[in-house]
Formats: structure tokens, C-alpha cells, sequence
């Protein structure tokens, strides 16, 4: 058996900053988890869209949470290049969103309207539109850099032990939480965070139903940079990556997304590329001829209401949930690993995750 102050039950982005926050707060943290088929981290596209999607936010508390978590980005990944040398990509001169019938009756909250005349100038390479909503500070990093960075700077930190193993159940009863892995072997920690993205509700053992599900997102990369800016538009995005090299320099774009209910199904469909180059052709004529580079697919962990499970059992305080992030978990994995990570050494949060908790969901009191 191993035992430490606090096992992190999953690797993607969520548990790598919970371990990174715990052990930078003096715990000695066990991080468990192996890599699966669809895990959503390396997959996503992205975006940092609090405010493009501040609409879809149900509550000023979660529009808030959501923007604190985009706007802790310069500084943790400032920390992070200090600590591993990876300066992930990163990208905040705003989103746009282009529509075909002029400027909206409601704009979001700080966002601004750019007709159709300076739409072209900032980006020459759309299609015909009548303009597009900007939402400043909002934009991207690279996700796949970030999971890198992420990996290698838990790998550096001697409070952290990483355990690549599956996980078989967790044993909540005792006093100290127990994590039982497929090989029998035995984790036991002071606190237990599950951050297992859209495998969290299939764990045995925990106290209480977790309603997480998979949504397959398929994706395609397409050779060099469409847009200056990250688009919303043609019924979904584009995101522009480029990784400054000196010899390894490369522009691409994301196009996005499908959401599709097909359980644990990670495969890439035909269907799937039609919708997505569809958007890209909508969106930028040029996509046209620029080669597709790559297809995936990943599974986003969503939850009914879409937003993440975050916080104490209200029964066992030394388990805490760090899952359902959905479409914006890499958007909130800072912020989730500053909040959780604190509570998991027994700190407050400096954040109020009060409206992400556990008991908001019948089922599950
Ligand atoms: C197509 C797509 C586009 C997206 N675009 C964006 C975007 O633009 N912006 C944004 O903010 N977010 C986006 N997301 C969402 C984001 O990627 C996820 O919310 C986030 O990565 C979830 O992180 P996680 O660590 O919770 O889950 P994951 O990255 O899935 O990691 C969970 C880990 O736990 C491990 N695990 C689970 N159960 C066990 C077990 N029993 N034993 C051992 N290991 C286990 C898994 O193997 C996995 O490694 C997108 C997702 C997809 C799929």
C-alpha cells in the first residue's frame, strides 16, 4: 500500500493541476491514472471563451468563476515555463463571432461590434459576413503543449508520485480514503480528489451516483493559420495554432466541433469530416484547398446542466470532485487546481465554488 497526504484519482489537465496546487501547498500527493482511448485533455480545441460563451452561463457567480479561471492563465503559464521551460502557445486578442444578419439586438456583457469593413481588415480571409462580435481577452492556448508542460512539471516535483495504473474502485468508509487499482494494489490518502473526466461516474465505491457522460467531440487540423483570431461561426469554430519554432514552426487550424451522444465511442466518422469541413469552407474559402492534416475525436466529461462538479462530498469531507468540466475544462483547469488543491490540503478557496457543488443534482442527494 502507498499512502500520502492526497491521491489525485485521474492524469488529464484537471488532476495534473490539482496534484501541482496540493503539493505546492507542502502535501505529498499520489497522482493516479492511466492514459485512455478519448481522454479529452490533449484532444480539445483550446479556446478560452468565457466570454464569447458568457450567455450560456446560468448565473453571474459562474460568469465570474469562468472569467477568474481564463484570466489566471498569463501568470500560471508564466509559472510553468519558470519551472519546466515549455512556453506553451497562448493567445488572448479576442474572439469573434461572425454574423450574416448585422450587428445583434443583444451583445454580450464587454464585447464589442466590428462591421463588416473592419472585419475584413482584421481578418481577409473570411468569407462574406456583416460583421462579427468581439469578446476581448478571450482566445486560446495549446492544449497539447499545455498537457505536455502539465506532465513534466508533475514528473519534476519530488511531493508528487505518479502512479500509472487503472483504477478498480475507491473506498470512502474510513477515516482515510482508499483507491484500489485493477491490480489489486492499494492507494490511501489524508483526502481523495476525483478528477477522472468522462469516466468519474463509472468509479465503484463512491458515495453517490456522479452524473458524468461522455459527448464524442471530433476534430480536424487543416494546414496553415485561416484566421488571425480564433472564429465562432458557419455552426462552429476555428482556432488557430501556431508554435513559433525556429526550425519546427507550424500553423495550423482546428476546426470544430461535432457533440455526439455515442457513449464510450471514440472513432472518427465520415460524417464527422463533411460537418467539419463544411464549417471551415463556411467560415474561410481558402480551406478549400488547405490538406487536412489530422481527423481525432475526444470525450468531453458533461454533466445535465454542463457545468463542472466541483468541491466537497457533503457527507465525506475528505473526498472532493474535480469532473464534469465538459467543454470548458481546459479554460478551468487553473482555477479548478488553485480551488481544489487548496481544499484538498484543508486551505480555503479563494475561489467560491459554491455553485458547482455535488448536491445540486436530485439524483445524487
Ligand atoms: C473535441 C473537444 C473539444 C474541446 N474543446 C475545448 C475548448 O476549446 N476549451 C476548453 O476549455 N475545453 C475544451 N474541451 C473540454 C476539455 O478538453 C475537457 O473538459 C478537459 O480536458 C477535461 O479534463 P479532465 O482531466 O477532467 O479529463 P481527461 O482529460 O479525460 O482526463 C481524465 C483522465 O482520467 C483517467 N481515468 C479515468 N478513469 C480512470 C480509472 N478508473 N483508472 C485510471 N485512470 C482513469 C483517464 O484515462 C484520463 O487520463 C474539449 C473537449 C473535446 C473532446
Amino acid at each position: 500500500m502507498k499512502t500520502a497526504d492526497v491521491v489525485v484519482l485521474g492524469g488529464g489537465l484537471i488532476g495534473l493541476a490539482v496534484a501541482a496546487e496540493a503539493a505546492t501547498r507542502g502535501a505529498s500527493v499520489l497522482l493516479v491514472g492511466e492514459a485512455r482511448v478519448g481522454e479529452a485533455s490533449p484532444a480539445g480545441a483550446g479556446m478560452l471563451a468565457p466570454g464569447a460563451e458568457s450567455e450560456e452561463l446560468p448565473s453571474d457567480a459562474v460568469r465570474r468563476f469562468a472569467i477568474a479561471g481564463r484570466d489566471l492563465y498569463p501568470s500560471f503559464l508564466a509559472a510553468l515555463r519558470d519551472e519546466t521551460g515549455v512556453a506553451v502557445p497562448f493567445d488572448r486578442s479576442g474572439i469573434l463571432e461572425l454574423t450574416t444578419d448585422g450587428k445583434p439586438a443583444h451583445c454580450p456583457v464587454g464585447s464589442e461590434w466590428i462591421d463588416a469593413r473592419a472585419l475584413r481588415e482584421l481578418e481577409p480571409g473570411l468569407a462574406e459576413f456583416s460583421g462579427a462580435m468581439m469578446t476581448p481577452n478571450d482566445g486560446s492556448v495549446d492544449n497539447v503543449v499545455l498537457f505536455i508542460a502539465m506532465k513534466r512539471r508533475a514528473e519534476g516535483r519530488r511531493a508528487i508520485t505518479l502512479v500509472s495504473a487503472g483504477v478498480r474502485s475507491v473506498n470512502v468508509t474510513a477515516a482515510r480514503p482508499r483507491v484500489i487499482l485493477e491490480d489489486g494494489d492499494v492507494l490511501e490518502g489524508g483526502s481523495l480528489v476525483i478528477a477522472a473526466g468522462a469516466w468519474a461516474a463509472q468509479l465503484g465505491g463512491l458515495p453517490r451516483p456522479l452524473p458524468v457522460r461522455p459527448v464524442r467531440g471530433q476534430l480536424l487540423m487543416v494546414d496553415g493559420a485561416l484566421t488571425n483570431h480564433v472564429i465562432y461561426g458557419g455552426g462552429g469554430y476555428l482556432v488557430p495554432r501556431r508554435f513559433p519554432g525556429e526550425s519546427d514552426r507550424f500553423e495550423g487550424t482546428v476546426v470544430g466541433a461535432t457533440m455526439e451522444e455515442v457513449g464510450f465511442d471514440n472513432d472518427t466518422t465520415p460524417e464527422g469530416r463533411a460537418q467539419l469541413e463544411g464549417i471551415a469552407h463556411r467560415i474561410a474559402p481558402a480551406a478549400r484547398s488547405a490538406p487536412v492534416l489530422s481527423h481525432w475525436a475526444g470525450l468531453r466529461p458533461i454533466t445535465p446542466d454542463r457545468l463542472p462538479i466541483l468541491g466537497r462530498d457533503p457527507e465525506i469531507p475528505q473526498l472532493l470532485y474535480a469532473c464534469g468540466h465538459g467543454r470548458n475544462g481546459i479554460l478551468l483547469a487553473p482555477i479548478t487546481g488553485e480551488a481544489i488543491g487548496a481544499l484538498a490540503v484543508g486551505a480555503p478557496s479563494a475561489y467560491d465554488v459554491s455553485p458547482f457543488a455535488i448536491e445540486r443534482f436530485a439524483e445524487s442527494r
